[in-house]
């Protein structure tokens, strides 16, 4: 059976990220492991912004794709963007097999506030689903509840689930 991967960028906390290992197993389905090389992302840094290019990183990410992959996820604690925009909380291959997700801006202590890991874990899961829903054709869904919804600010997430609606859910089984 094919797996999910999951693929540390830089350092990334390892609690976190067995703890989002077994969350993403159980909604997904799907057998998830953590690959143990690490992918360095000094390459994708751009000085002159002091950000990670994730379009770079995903492109970096393919040589890690096999005949066990399901789905490959990177794992960063960088700040990633995207040229257009001053940051991105992740980007994911539309259809595709690979997905980035940063948790650099999900972290209480970005806006100045006391560290939260359970609200990290839970903002990283909801991200984590909403990218990888992209790889399974969703596009951004209306409905602020669902993981799909589009959301460019951590109080955005906050107010989403981390599984699909039902119109998703439906989509998502058909491409899975
Ligand atoms: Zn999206
Ligand atoms: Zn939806």
């Amino acid at each position: 059976m094919k797996k999910l991967q999951l693929l540390p960028v830089g350092n990334v906390d390892a609690r976190l990220l067995e703890w989002l290992r077994q969350a993403l197993h159980e909604k997904f389905h799907v057998p998830a492991e953590i690959l143990s090389p690490t992918l360095d992302p000094s390459l994708t840094l751009h000085a002159e912004r002091q950000q990670y290019h994730s379009s770079e990183i995903l492109a970096d990410m393919q040589r890690y794709i096999n005949g066990s992959t399901w789905r490959l996820l990177g794992i960063t604690g960088l700040d990633l963007y995207i040229p257009i925009l001053t940051f991105v909380f992740g980007e994911a291959q539309m259809g595709g097999s690979s997905a980035v997700v940063s948790y650099h801006r999900l972290r209480q202590e970005f806006y100045g506030l006391p560290a939260d890991m359970d609200m990290l874990a839970n903002r990283l899961l909801i991200e984590s689903v909403h990218e990888l829903g992209h790889t399974l054709h969703l596009t951004h869904c209306h409905d602020y509840r669902c993981a799909m919804a589009a959301s460019h600010a951590v109080e955005w997430i906050d107010i989403k689930d981390s599984g699909f609606c039902e119109d998703c859910l439906a989509r998502a089984l058909q491409t899975a």
